[in-house]
């Protein structure tokens, strides 16, 4: 699969000369490999060139692929809409959590997280746009999860993660990125301290960067298009 092998150097280095533009150190940005609807050849020959991270947004396609890489050490993402009923599974299986934005869901995950695992890694999604119909918790209800999240035993508050509406340019781009980054800052002048911002992809992970991402998540820049929804 030399596709993914010559993408996933070609990103990468994309990614340390966007920080290395904004002033960040080259390391600064990790790269998270959105591999849904991807199949698990492309997932191997991107671990095969070092890539540790992988994204899933669907639970049952994402349990199969962490099922079939089990012995190689990858770090698995849900960055999918989760429902109540799957979070048991979710908490058992993956490493991060990425759209947490009700208290019920990360209190459910808090309790379902076997104590064995660690605490696992939580973003809470923000609907930074405030686009209606939206998975994310709105601006003004941030600080109040934050906190509750923060308090749950079996949850480490990594930080904040959005998904904005597509803009034109790159101007555009830069404005809810920058919005979530203020929102983090705020966040910390609370007290509730936290080191990730997940945001950027294919097509805007360049303004998220100049904005403060820590984590962009990269799927079709890095696998090709996806195949067709399966769940
Ligand atoms: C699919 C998806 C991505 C990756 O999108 P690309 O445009 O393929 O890079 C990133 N984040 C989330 C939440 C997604 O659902």
């Amino acid at each position: 699969m030399i596709g993914v092998t010559e993408n996933l150097a070609l990103i990468k280095d994309l990614l340390a000369s966007s920080a290395i533009e904004a002033g960040r150190e080259p390391g600064a940005v990790q790269l998270l490999a959105v591999s849904k609807k991807q199949p698990l050849s492309k997932i191997l020959a991107a671990a095969a060139a070092g890539q540790r991270d992988f994204g899933e947004n669907f639970v049952q396609e994402g349990l199969q692929k962490i099922d079939q890489t089990r012995d190689m050490n990858l770090t698995w993402h849900f960055i999918g809409h989760l429902q109540n009923n799957k979070t048991r599974v979710v908490a058992e299986n993956f490493d991060w959590v990425h759209t947490i934005d009700k208290l019920k869901t990360a209190t459910r995950l808090s309790e379902q997280r076997p104590k064995i695992l660690g605490p696992l890694n939580v973003c809470l999604q923000v609907n930074i746009d405030n686009e209606a119909g939206k998975s994310g918790i709105a601006v003004d209800g941030l600080a109040e999860l934050a906190a509750s999240c923060a308090e749950l035993p079996n949850l480490r508050l990594r930080g904040l993660m959005c998904l904005p509406a597509v803009r034109a340019n790159f101007d555009e781009q830069r404005k809810p990125f920058n919005r979530l980054c203020e929102l983090s800052n705020a966040l910390r002048a609370d007290g509730i301290d936290t080191d990730t911002l997940s945001m950027g992809m294919s097509g805007d992970y360049r303004a998220a960067i100049i904005e403060g991402a820590t984590i962009v998540r990269i799927g079709t820049a890095l696998f090709g298009e996806r195949l067709q929804v399966t769940e």
